[in-house]
C-alpha cells in the first residue's frame, strides 16, 4: 500500500493518467485530504467510482499518533511526542508568537550529525522521515489546534487559526533527507494542500553542502538558516563534525553565489557555548567570515543537556557579543528558545531508541 501523503499534488496527477482518468482529479484528492482533513478522500463521491475503487485497493493514510502532548507553564508552547506507524518516535513543538503560529518539525528519527552540544545528535540516526511523516506533523498539530479552542484563546489568536510557519529545526539534519523534505515542502506550499507560502517555511542545515546544492536545484527560493556556532576551522569541525567534510567556508560561499541568483536573505543560528565560541574575538571574526551575505543572525543561548559538559555564556558575554555584532551594522537577535521547561528547547529533542 501507498501512503498518500507521500504524494506530490503532481505524483498524485500521474497516478490518475495511469489509470485512464484526468489528472484534473489530483486536485479534489489533495483538498479533501488537506483541507478538510478526510482520511479516506476517495470516497468522497467527487471522483469516478473506478478511480475511487483503485485508489482504495493501493493507497492508504499512514498517520503517526500523538502519543504525548505537554504543555509549557511559561510560554504556552506545545510539544507533542509522535509515535510513526512503525513504532518510532519523533518530536514537533507548536510556538504561539503573536500572530503566528509557528511549528518546528521533524525531518529524521535522530540525526547521523553527532554535533557535540545536541541532544539529538547523540541519538545517531535511525531512519530518515518520509514526506508523509514530515507533512503529518503539520496535519496532527492542525487537528489538536482545531481540537483545542481554548488553546487558541489562551495564546489570543483567532478562532480558525492554524500552524502558519514551519521550521525544520526539530530532529534531524533535513538537508540529509531532502527528497522528503522536498516533496513535503511541495505539498506544504500547494494551494490544494496545506497552502502555506514558500516564504514561511526555513529549512535549518548544518551545512550539509550536497544537500544544499540538491534543494536550491528543486526548490531555489527556499529559505535556509544556517548553523554556525563558529567560525574557527578547528573549532568548529571539534563541535560539529559536519565541518570536516564541508567546511564552513565553502558552504558560506555557496550561499552567496545563491544570493548573486536571487535567493533572499538567509538566518544564521549561532549557539553560544562558555569558553568554546563566546569570545569578542569570536564576535570579529563572525562578522568578517559573513561579509557580503545578506544575512541576519539569531545568537541562541546553549540549553544545557546533561551528556555533555559544555555551558551556558553569562547574560553579560552574550551582550557584549551581540554589540560587537551590533555595531558593524549586522542584524542580531538573541532568541531564547521556547519550550524550555518541556524540554522542548532547541537540542532538547530526544528519543530513547526502541
Ligand atoms: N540539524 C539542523 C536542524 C535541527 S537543530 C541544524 O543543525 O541546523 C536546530 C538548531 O538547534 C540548530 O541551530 C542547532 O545547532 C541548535 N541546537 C542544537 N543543540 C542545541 C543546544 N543544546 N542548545 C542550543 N541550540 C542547539
Ligand atoms: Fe543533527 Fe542539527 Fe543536532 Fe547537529 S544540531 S546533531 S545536525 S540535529
Amino acid at each position: 500500500m501507498i501512503d498518500l501523503l507521500n504524494m506530490t499534488r503532481a505524483g498524485l496527477a500521474d497516478y490518475c493518467l495511469s489509470q485512464a482518468h484526468p489528472a484534473v482529479h489530483a486536485n479534489q484528492l489533495f483538498r479533501h485530504t488537506y483541507k478538510r482533513m478526510s482520511d479516506s478522500p476517495w470516497h468522497g463521491g467527487f471522483i469516478p467510482q473506478r478511480l475511487a475503487e483503485a485508489m482504495k485497493q493501493s493507497f492508504e493514510i499512514k498517520l503517526p499518533v500523538i502519543s504525548e502532548q505537554h504543555k509549557s507553564a511559561y510560554d504556552q508552547s506545545v510539544k507533542f511526542l509522535l509515535s510513526l506507524t512503525d513504532g518510532g518516535k519523533v518530536e514537533s513543538v507548536l510556538m504561539p508568537e503573536k500572530k503566528r503560529l509557528t511549528l518546528c518539525i521533524s525531518s529524521q528519527v535522530g540525526c547521523a550529525q553527532g554535533c557535540v552540544f545536541c541532544h539529538t545528535g547523540r541519538m545517531g540516526l535511525l531512519r530518515n522521515l518520509s514526506a508523509g511523516e514530515i507533512v503529518s506533523q503539520v496535519y496532527l498539530a492542525n487537528a489538536w489546534i482545531a481540537e483545542h479552542p481554548g488553546w487558541l484563546e489562551t495564546v489570543q489568536l483567532p478562532a480558525k487559526s492554524r500552524v502558519s510557519n514551519i521550521v525544520f529545526m526539530g530532529m534531524g539534519e533535513p538537508l540529509d533527507n531532502v527528497d522528503g523534505v522536498v516533496s513535503a515542502i511541495k505539498i506544504l506550499i500547494d494551494p490544494f494542500g496545506f497552502a502555506l507560502g514558500l516564504a514561511h517555511i526555513s529549512v535549518s542545515t548544518a551545512g550539509h553542502l550536497d544537500g544544499i546544492n540538491a534543494i536550491f536545484e528543486q526548490l531555489p527560493s527556499v529559505r535556509l538558516a544556517l548553523s554556525v556556532h563558529s567560525v574557527d576551522d578547528v573549532k568548529r569541525s571539534k563541535i560539529m563534525p559536519i565541518n570536516r567534510r564541508w567546511p564552513l567556508i565553502t558552504v558560506l560561499d555557496r550561499l552567496r553565489e545563491q544570493q548573486r541568483l536571487g535567493a533572499k536573505g538567509i538566518l544564521l543560528q549561532y549557539t553560544m557555548i562558555r569558553g568554546v565560541n563566546d569570545s569578542e574575538h569570536d564576535a570579529h571574526m563572525l562578522a568578517e567570515a559573513i561579509a557580503g551575505l545578506d544575512a541576519k543572525i539569531n545568537l541562541i543561548p546553549l540549553n544545557e543537556v546533561s551528556a555533555s559538559r559544555l555551558t551556558c555564556p553569562d547574560a553579560v558575554t552574550i551582550q557584549s557579543f551581540r554589540d560587537v555584532l551590533h555595531q558593524k551594522g549586522i542584524r542580531v537577535m538573541v532568541r531564547y528558545s521556547k519550550g524550555q521547561d518541556i524540554a522542548a528547547a532547541c537540542g532538547q529533542l530526544v528519543v530513547k531508541a526502541q
